[in-house]
């Protein structure tokens, strides 16, 4: 188990000082809302009990001396150096740095030890937790008084321009903001969020990584996306108010877009009802109506499948085999898709004997191990005190 004390005592190994500030940030699951975020949508993530750890102290010049404990890896730099040969795990750290130095001119040299267990590339949003960690961290030791949508905002800048990924706000927002056994139904447009109660102690989630990533995902990413934009297009000619998906009905979708392309029609029209799924979830967890929130899981998925067409075998398996058992009350695709998890929500007691018939299986038909990570919904970013 990784604690306060064992990460100060590595920092000390690796750096024969103290630490002074010792954060945790988590990676996230997200309940229900795919491919919404880059059309202006709603999401519904929420943050969980695996998190990354980083340990600081300050340094007195301007360099970042960096320890990855799980590749077992150093890193030096210099606080002002863009070195485009850093390792990625670094990258996050010094841009997470140099662009919170450019808003505070606060920033210093510092030591910096960084160790997790949020799986890497499953879909929880690894490089989110790490980011915002690192954020949190930086903010803490320099006294930048940045808020904590800031930080998740920078986390963000740091995906775009450090990594070159242009990824939505959700995983960071989700990290920070994280509250236990609640939800985050955060608006991508507005940036207005609302925390949904999550009372289902009768149920725990599950996640299933299929151990699988096709390299279909970048390509068909940009599709959708050509695929909504081009959509919204059509339907601004006639309703010059429309700005995304969001503003756009069935009924526009039906008259407009139908007639002109029946591919771009169904990409559309999956957006338009994820979004209402996801309002229809909210009110499902209001109504403590699991049953009713489990069908809208199970619903999301084989929209994404067969008409948003993001899944792959492995993970339509998974959720066929979830539906056929009686303690799952819903599943689906997690992420992106092409691989990656399911989330599945199942009566509590019943997730041992589900896994130890579906793991064998699996193997059998997919020649892959199943991964199941068990996970609960817990706070965003903190200090460890
Ligand atoms: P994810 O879906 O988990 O966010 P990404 O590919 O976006 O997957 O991020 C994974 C990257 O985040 C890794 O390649 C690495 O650079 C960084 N990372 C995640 N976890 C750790 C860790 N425990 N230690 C060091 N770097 C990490
Ligand atoms: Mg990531």
């Amino acid at each position: 188990m990784i604690t306060k004390e064992s990460i100060n005592a590595s920092f000390k190994d690796i750096f024969h000082q103290d630490a002074q500030v010792t954060v945790k940030s988590p990676g996230r699951i997200n309940i229900i809302g795919e491919h919404t975020d880059y059309n202006n949508g709603f999401v519904l993530p929420a943050a969980i009990d695996k998190y990354i750890y980083v340990a600081l102290n300050e340094r007195n010049d301007d360099q970042l001396h960096l320890f990855s404990a799980d590749y077992k890896e150093h890193y030096q730099t210099v606080l002002n150096t863009i070195d485009s040969n850093a390792p990625d795990w670094a990258k996050y750290i010094i841009g997470v740095a140099q662009l919170i130095h450019k808003t505070t001119d606060k920033v210093k040299g510092f030591n910096l030890y960084l160790e997790g267990d949020v799986p890497l590339g499953a879909g929880l949003s690894s490089s989110a937790a790490l980011s915002c960690a690192t954020g949190f961290g930086i903010n803490e030791l320099f006294g930048c008084e940045l808020s904590r949508i800031a930080i998740a905002q920078i986390g963000q800048q740091t995906e775009h321009e450090y990594i070159g990924l242009k990824c939505g706000i959700m995983d960071q927002f989700a990290s920070v903001l994280g509250k236990e056994n609640h939800a985050i139904k955060l608006d991508c447009k507005l940036l207005t969020f609302e925390y949904v109660s999550l009372d289902w102690s009768e149920y725990e989630i599950i996640l299933l990584n299929t151990n699988v990533k096709h390299n279909l995902a970048s390509t068909a990413y940009n599709d959708r996306r050509n695929s909504c934009e081009q959509g919204v297009k059509w339907v601004k000619e006639q309703y010059p108010a429309v700005e995304s998906l969001r503003d756009i009905t069935l009924a526009q979708l039906d008259a407009i877009v139908k007639p002109k392309d029946e591919d771009v029609y169904t990409k559309c029209r999956f957006i338009v009802q994820e979004n209402q799924r996801l309002h229809d979830a909210v009110e499902a967890f209001k109504n403590k109506d699991m049953v009713e929130l489990g069908q809208l899981l199970f619903k999301a998925h084989w929209a994404l499948s067969k008409e948003y067409e993001v899944s792959c075998p492995e993970l339509d398996f998974l959720v066929s085999q979830a539906e056929n058992n009686e303690f799952v009350v819903g599943a689906r695709m997690m992420g992106g898709g092409f691989g990656g998890c399911t989330i599945n929500l199942i009566k509590k007691g019943n997730t041992e004997s589900f896994i130890n018939t579906l793991s064998p299986a699996y193997k059998e038909k997919f020649n892959l191990e199943l991964t199941p990570i068990k996970v609960k919904i817990s706070n965003g970013t903190s200090m460890l005190l």
